[in-house]
């Protein structure tokens, strides 16, 4: 089982992950936790890239296929075989919306460019946490990684979250969107229930 997190900065993802985690590993289950980018050592290198550095567009793209090829091949294909439910903090998505909605990259190219990163493997289900950009900023800021986000406008982040929105129509049966600006009790019941529903399928 492959479940990837989606979402902007502040929306939980990592809070959420380790919850579901401890959820699933009681259930008997084998869980791995991972993230994109910066899951494996190259991914690492690549992450510090990108985020000190202001890149061309393409070449930004290309660092995150990069950073993605190896994940899949190193961490991901290597859980799956080995039977491990993996919880993964970003995914493909991330690269729709911020690189294709954020930035305005053709979505056409960016799905080919998903395509050859990720050999085809496609989350069994994508938990969006959707929260308001500015809940999203403020929850950031007490976490003191505001600098990141400052360098992009509110309306690109505001475009990121209309990304995911449009990903969760065209893709209702992967994507479900989770309210993410409740109490984390509440955000993980939202979330128990939409996996206790799949994986009772
Ligand atoms: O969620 P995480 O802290 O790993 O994300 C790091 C940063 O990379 C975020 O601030 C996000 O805005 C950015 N990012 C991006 N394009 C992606 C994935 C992440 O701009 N495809
Ligand atoms: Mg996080």
């Amino acid at each position: 089982w492959f479940i990837s997190l989606e979402g902007i900065e502040g929306a939980g993802k990592t809070t959420q992950t380790q919850l579901l985690a401890k959820w699933l590993s009681k259930q008997g289950y084998d869980v791995l936790i991972t993230h994109e980018p910066g899951g494996t050592p190259l991914g690492q290198s690549l992450r510090t890239l990108l985020l000190q550095h202001t890149l061309p567009q393409r070449t930004e793209l290309l660092l995150y296929a990069a950073d993605r090829a190896t994940h899949v091949a190193e961490v991901l294909q290597p859980a799956l075989q080995s039977n491990k439910i993996i919880l993964c903090d970003r995914y493909t998505d991330s690269t729709v919306a911020y690189q294709g909605y954020g930035r305005g990259l053709s979505l056409t190219l960016i799905d080919q460019v998903n395509a050859l990163a990720t050999g085809g493997l496609t989350p069994d289900l994508t938990l969006w946490l959707d929260v308001p950009v500015p809940i999203g900023l403020a929850r950031a800021k007490k976490r003191g990684v505001l600098d990141q986000m400052e360098r992009e406008s509110l309306a690109f982040h505001e475009r990121v979250r209309s990304g995911y929105q449009h990903l969760t129509t065209q893709y209702p049966e992967r994507l479900v969107r989770i309210a993410g600006e409740l109490p984390v009790e509440q955000v993980f019941t939202q979330i128990c229930a939409a996996i206790a529903a799949r994986l009772s399928r």
